[in-house]
């Protein structure tokens, strides 16, 4: 749920999810498509019961052929009046059987790819010592400053919400800055865990760091310019759908009935994924981000054909 300036505008970014959706369970090796449903507002005065439930009507007339799930600015709790509608909805409370909030196997996931690609960046895994800096302190970014302090990394932090930025300074002995500023600050590594279309012509130029790895959906606004020219740049980029693939695997394991402990081994996974994506990248001449999509395109054309059982 976000607010968008024209409904031209949300159905772009409609549609520009739905399609990175559609990539990230072929590229992790989940029998989904792709779809994502967007409704339009300021969620801290639009959300209600009522507005969740005719949601979840709209999403019962499309019988299975699309299954909603926690996204920005949604939680568990709203999937339980969406579940009062229909039973095609996933991350409901563990509580009614469900896989729980997908935001920390995401965060999980978002690590270890970001550890993957500060493997290729610096020679070595390690976060320790290094500053990151996380765009968006919400379900996701936050999980993932947990893991980065943990591991003894410098943090960076801003938000739309500045008393979400200075909450998370507090907690995590980061240092808060404003929404533009985040792009200018010294650091080695530039997380975006926000909304998408954060690397753009304004930017990129800006950006001082040498590895880009976050949780928001289509990071880059025009994938084919701004791919390439962060290789031009030196940064290494880990591919957005493949290393935020964590919350997908989680709520799939809760389609098929398969354990949290295996959607987590499963997200582990990306950490490999990465980094051989990465080398197929450079042996390619490419850039990450293509390298990704056309490895999930060849699963899809490989398996296209085979009928789904769910
Ligand atoms: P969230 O709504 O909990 O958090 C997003 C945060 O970003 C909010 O605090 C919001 O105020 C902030 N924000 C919005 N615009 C901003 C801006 N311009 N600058 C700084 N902060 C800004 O959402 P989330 O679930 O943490 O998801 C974060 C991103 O990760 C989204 O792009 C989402 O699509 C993607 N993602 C989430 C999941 C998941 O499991 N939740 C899975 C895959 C991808």
């Amino acid at each position: 749920m976000w607010h968008y300036a024209s409904d031209m505008e949300a159905l772009n970014d409609v549609l520009r999810l739905s399609r990175g959706m559609t990539y990230k369970a072929a590229i992790s090796g989940l029998n989904l498509g792709g779809g994502k449903a967007v409704i339009i507002g300021d969620a801290k005065t639009l959300k209600t019961e009522a507005l969740l439930r005719k949601f979840g009507r709209f999403v019962k007339n499309l019988n299975g052929k699309y299954i909603t799930a926690e996204d920005v600015n949604m939680t568990t709790k709203d999937m339980e009046y969406i579940r009062m509608e229909t039973k095609h909805v996933a991350g409901l409370p563990e509580s009614m059987g469900g896989s729980g909030d997908p935001s920390p196997v995401t965060a999980y996931g978002t690590y270890m790819g970001m550890k993957a690609a500060a493997k290729k960046a610096f020679g070595s895994e390690s976060l320790t010592g290094k500053t990151i800096g996380v765009q968006g302190v919400g379900h996701v970014g936050t999980y993932l400053l947990e893991h980065l302090q943990k591991e003894g990394a410098k943090l960076i932090v801003t938000d739309y919400y500045e008393d979400r930025a200075h909450e998370a300074a507090a907690r995590f002995g980061a240092t808060a800055v404003g929404l533009d500023e985040i792009y200018d600050q010294q650091m080695d590594i530039y997380s975006p865990c926000a909304l998408g279309a954060t690397l753009n012509d304004d930017t990129i130029s800006r950006l001082k760091c040498q590895v880009v790895a976050g949780c928001a959906n289509n990071q880059l606004e025009v994938e084919n310019q701004h791919g390439p020219e962060l290789v031009r740049r030196g940064i290494v980029y880990a591919p957005d759908f493949l290393i935020n693939a964590g919350g997908l695997i989680n709520v799939y394991s809760e389609v098929v009935g398969t354990s949290r402990q295996g959607a987590l081994t499963q997200t582990e996974k990306i950490y490999d994924f990465t980094l051989q994506v990465l080398a197929k990248a450079e042996a390619d001449g490419s850039h990450p981000q293509a390298a990704a999509i056309k490895q999930a395109k060849e699963r899809i054309a490989s398996v296209g054909k085979v009928k789904s059982t769910y």
